[in-house]
C-alpha cells in the first residue's frame, strides 16, 4: 500500500468510537437492559471490526460518516439479528398440503396444546403409574395405532427412513432382501432403498424389471439366504402402460409359505378413505395387514397428518424384535412426539377429521377455496388495482409428501399479474413479509391456493399482498 493511503485510512480509523463511547448512546443503553450488556457488547464489537475492514479496504469519506452516524442502528440490527429464531411459522399459499420444505403436515390445535403441557411439565414418560416402577416409553401410542390399524404391535421412532432401517436390521441384517426393480426408490432428500439397505446390513436381492415383476420372479429369487420380502410403496413416482406387479395378498401368500416375512414401506399411513377426494390409488394403512402384510412402515407427518415420526406395526414377534435392537434406542422419539401422535391418532379413533389440518384441507372442495379467494381479491382489488391484475382462475393442488403422484385436488387459486415488477419479484417480496408467504410462480403470474391457509392467517395475507404490491 502507498505510504499516503495508509496515512488516510489511520486516520479515518480514529474516526470510529471506542466500543465503550459506542455503548453509552442513549438507544444501546436500553438494548443493554432489554438484550443484556454481553449480547450488546459483542454485537458493537462486530459492528466496529467490519466498519475498520471497510475503512482499510478505501471506503471514501463522505461513506464513513454517513456510518458512524448510524452506528448504534447498526448494532441494534446485529442484535436483532443475532435474537431472530431462523425456524419460523410461514404462509403457505402454494396448496401443497404435505410440503417437505415447509414443515409437512401442521398439528391440530388439541396436538399442539398436549405437546405444549407435556414439554412444560413432568411426565410419566417411563413410568408406570399403576406399579411406581420404571414404565415403557414405547407403550405410549401403541394402544391408539394397534387399534387404527389391527396390528398385534406398533413402535414409533424417529421418521419412516429410520423405521424401514430399523426394521430391515433387526430382521435381516446379514442376510438377503427380495425388492422388486420397480420399487428401488429415491424419495429425496437422499433416502433410497438400496443405500438404507446397505446401511441396514442386509443385502439386497432385485427382482423382475423397472415395469413388470411376476410372483415367479420373487419365487425364484428366493434362498437359504432370504431374510425377507419387501414391497415399496413408489410414492413420488408412477409407472403406467404395460405394468405388472403380484398382489399383497399373492405375496403375502407365497411369504407365509416360504416362512418369510412380508414387509411393506407405505410411505404415507393413510388411515381414513380418501377416495371421495381421488385419492382412490393411496393404500389404507390397516388393509396392508389385513391383506396378510407382517409388518408395515410409515410417516407420522405425511397423508396421517401427525408430527414427524415413523411407525412400525404389525405381528408382535417381529416388532419386538425391532423393539429389542440397539438402533431403537439411537432412534427413538421424544416425549413431544408421542405427546403429539396420541392425540392425532384419538382424533382418528374419534372420527374428528377437522381437527387434523392436512386432512381437513385436504377435503376442502374448489367451491370453498374459490369463495374465499373471491372475498381476498374484492379486498385488495381496491388498493391494488393500478398494480396488479387479479383474477380468480381454476386449478389443481398438489398433495405432495410422495402420496400418489398424479392425483391433484381441484381448487381455485388467486392469480396475480403484477404490472411494475415480475412476477418472480413480487413473490420474493411476499418471503420478506411477516410472516413470510410463500407462493406459486407460474408464467409470469403468482398464484396463491388458499387451500393450505389457515383462516386465521387471510389477514396477514391480505396485508402482505397490498404491501408488497403498492410499495
Ligand atoms: C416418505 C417416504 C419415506 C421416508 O419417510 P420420512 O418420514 O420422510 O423419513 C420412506 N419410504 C417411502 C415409501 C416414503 O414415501
Amino acid at each position: 500500500m502507498a505510504p499516503r493511503a495508509q496515512t488516510s485510512s489511520a486516520s479515518r480509523l480514529r474516526r470510529l468510537p471506542a466500543v465503550d463511547e459506542l455503548l453509552k448512546h442513549e438507544r444501546l443503553r436500553t438494548l443493554a437492559e432489554e438484550a443484556g450488556r454481553p449480547l450488546v457488547l459483542g454485537a458493537a464489537r462486530e459492528v466496529l471490526a467490519r466498519v475498520r475492514q471497510q475503512i482499510r479496504a478505501g471506503l471514501p469519506e463522505a461513506g464513513l460518516s454517513d456510518l458512524l452516524l448510524h452506528l448504534p442502528q447498526e448494532v441494534a440490527a446485529e442484535v436483532s439479528e443475532w435474537l431472530g429464531a431462523s425456524l419460523r411459522p410461514v404462509i403457505n399459499a402454494t396448496g401443497v398440503v404435505l410440503h417437505t420444505n415447509l414443515g409437512r403436515a401442521p398439528l391440530g390445535v388439541e396436538a399442539a396444546r398436549q405437546v405444549f403441557d407435556l414439554a412444560t411439565r413432568y411426565s410419566n414418560l417411563e413410568f408406570d403409574l399403576g406399579t411406581g416402577k420404571r414404565g415403557q416409553r414405547h407403550a405410549h401410542a401403541a394402544k391408539f395405532l394397534n387399534r387404527l390399524l389391527g396390528a398385534e404391535a406398533s413402535i414409533v421412532v424417529n421418521n419412516n427412513a429410520a423405521a424401514v432401517l430399523l426394521v430391515l436390521a433387526a430382521l435381516a441384517e446379514g442376510g438377503e432382501v427380495v425388492v422388486s426393480r420397480g420399487e428401488l426408490i429415491e424419495i429425496g432428500g437422499s433416502f433410497r432403498i438400496p443405500d438404507i439397505m446397505a446401511r441396514s446390513g442386509a443385502v439386497l436381492c432385485e427382482v423382475g424389471t423397472t415395469n413388470r415383476t411376476r410372483l415367479a420372479d420373487y419365487a425364484r429369487a428366493l434362498n437359504k439366504r432370504t431374510r425377507l420380502l419387501l414391497r415399496v410403496h413408489p410414492s413420488n413416482f408412477k409407472i403406467v402402460g404395460f405394468t405388472e406387479r403380484p398382489s399383497l395378498e399373492e405375496l403375502a401368500a407365497l411369504a407365509r409359505k416360504r416362512r418369510l416375512p412380508l414387509v411393506e414401506d407405505l410411505g404415507s399411513g393413510l388411515l381414513v378413505d380418501l377416495s371421495p377426494q381421488g385419492l382412490a390409488e393411496e393404500p389404507l394403512a390397516g388393509a396392508s395387514l389385513r391383506a396378510g402384510v407382517d409388518v408395515i412402515t410409515f410417516s407420522g407427518d405425511k397423508l396421517l397428518g401427525g408430527p414427524q415420526a415413523g411407525v412400525i406395526a404389525g405381528k408382535k414377534k417381529l416388532v419386538e424384535r425391532c423393539r429389542k435392537h440397539p438402533l431403537f434406542r439411537a432412534l427413538r422419539v421424544d416425549k413431544m412426539t408421542y405427546a403429539a401422535l396420541e392425540v392425532t391418532l384419538r382424533n382418528y379413533l374419534r372420527g374428528e377429521g377437522k381437527e387434523i389440518p392436512a386432512l381437513h384441507f385436504l377435503r376442502l372442495t374448489a367451491e370453498e377455496i374459490g369463495e374465499r379467494a373471491q372475498r381476498l381479491r374484492a379486498q385488495l382489488a381496491a388498493d391494488v388495482g393500478a398494480n396488479a391484475t387479479l383474477k380468480v382462475t381454476a386449478g389443481h393442488s398438489v398433495i405432495g409428501g410422495g402420496s400418489t403422484p398424479g392425483t391433484s385436488l381441484p381448487t381455485n387459486l388467486l392469480a396475480i399479474s403484477p404490472r411494475r415488477s415480475s412476477a418472480a419479484e413480487l413473490a420474493a417480496r411476499l418471503r420478506r413479509a411477516h410472516p413470510p408467504v410463500i407462493a406459486r410462480v407460474e408464467a409470469e403470474r403468482v398464484l396463491l391456493d388458499l387451500r393450505t391457509v389457515f383462516p386465521d392467517q387471510e389477514e396477514a395475507l391480505a396485508s402482505a399482498l397490498r404491501e408488497a404490491l403498492t410499495r
